[in-house]
């Protein structure tokens, strides 16, 4: 075969990049990916799908606006839809540059993303009690005026919210030095706050970021942001012109408008899960849990490693979170019965 210097090609950010780890090992209990366990079948949601696919979908996917647009009262002009919130985040950095700004330990697509696309990105790290560190965060903001800054509230992989007021500050401090700040509200749907969407009226350099895959649609790639129509029409300047697929706009139209019961019987069975698992975690020896407002919990165990190995071996995927939190396991709530299944195993593990 003939071959060529691949390497000589590659751009040097690229070359640095290690890319988002999604390590599949073939489980009976998957807890590692903050999906819902509930099965969603597509004869659930539809009965046919009336669609022809000779044409191109919509390119501006109005109906499904107009299903999120109703269902959560935000203006149609205010909503742009992407394949998943990783790609908005992805449309994001590459309008708008950088730096990025964001606390650390959090969804690692912000780091990825920035690089990839060859910004600078700052990190701060997040406090003992995995709040923001307010005055390094806002020195950062006035030192180096970030083009964006992102926040996931709930966090990933910490699963706590910032604190309301901190995030307050940081937004009308980003304003004055022309900073944008994306709240990543993925997890927002198992959280017991009111969330940022009734602040978007009072800043204009707010977007919110939401998503359908925690909520039972993962397989569908729906995420969505919220934001004044001139900031999403600067973005929809990179947005290719057919992002989201005629299937996945019909599907999540009907989801939306005619499953979303189901969908909210979901979260609060999810909800009560999450608060039988912290209380069964935190009553395991060696163990210590961290509180929170997510479809996961992070804890913390000596021979987290080892504890994750074993876990695989009994059938049971969590996710090993130990380059960013020092010792921890993130376990994603499964159904009672995957719950149940796990603490016993997790027991036997520690204790057996
Ligand atoms: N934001 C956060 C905080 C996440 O944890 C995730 C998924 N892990 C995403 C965004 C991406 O979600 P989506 O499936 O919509 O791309």
């Amino acid at each position: 075969m003939n071959t060529f210097d691949l390497q000589s090609i590659i751009r040097e950010n690229i070359k640095k990049l290690t890319p988002y780890q999604v390590k599949e090992f073939p489980c009976k209990i998957k807890l590692d990916a903050n999906e819902s366990p509930f099965p969603v079948k597509l004869s659930q949601i539809v009965n046919e799908i009336d669609i022809s696919l000779n044409r191109y979908p919509d390119p501006d996917a109005l109906e499904l606006k107009k299903a999120i647009s109703r269902r959560f009262k935000i203006n149609t002009n205010n909503i742009m839809i992407g394949n998943g919130s990783d790609e908005l985040i992805y449309y994001l950095i590459l309008t708008f540059g950088g730096p990025v700004l964001y606390p650390v330990p959090t969804f690692s697509m912000y780091g990825i993303i920035a690089q990839s696309v060859g910004v600078k990105k700052i990190e701060s790290k997040l406090d003992k009690n995995f709040d923001i560190n307010e005055k390094e965060f806002i020195d950062l903001i006035k030192k180096k005026k970030p083009s964006l800054i992102f926040l996931s509230s709930p966090n990933n992989p910490t699963g706590n919210t910032f604190s309301a007021d901190k995030i307050l500050k940081i937004i009308e401090i980003a304003i004055k030095k022309s900073s944008i700040v994306v709240i990543d509200e993925a997890y927002h749907p198992f959280c017991s706050e009111k969330g940022f969407l009734p602040f978007l009226k009072d800043f204009d350099n707010l977007l919110i970021l939401r998503t359908l895959s925690k909520i039972g649609l993962a397989g569908l790639r729906v995420g969505y942001l919220i934001g004044t129509d001139k900031i999403l029409n600067e973005v929809g300047k990179v947005r290719l012109p057919y992002n989201v697929d005629a299937l996945t706009q019909y599907i999540a139209t009907h989801a939306i408008n005619n499953f979303y019961s189901k969908i909210k019987k979901f979260i609060r069975e999810i909800i009560k899960e999450r608060e039988i698992m912290h209380k069964e975690l935190s009553q395991i020896k060696g163990i210590r849990v961290y509180p929170s407002e997510a479809n996961f919990i992070l804890f913390k165990a000596k021979n987290s490693k080892e504890i994750h190995e074993k876990l695989i071996k009994a059938g049971i995927l969590v996710r090993d979170i130990s380059s960013v939190v020092k010792d921890s396991l993130r376990v994603t709530i499964g159904t009672k019965e995957e719950n149940t299944e796990f603490i016993k195993t997790l027991k036997n593990i520690l204790e057996g």
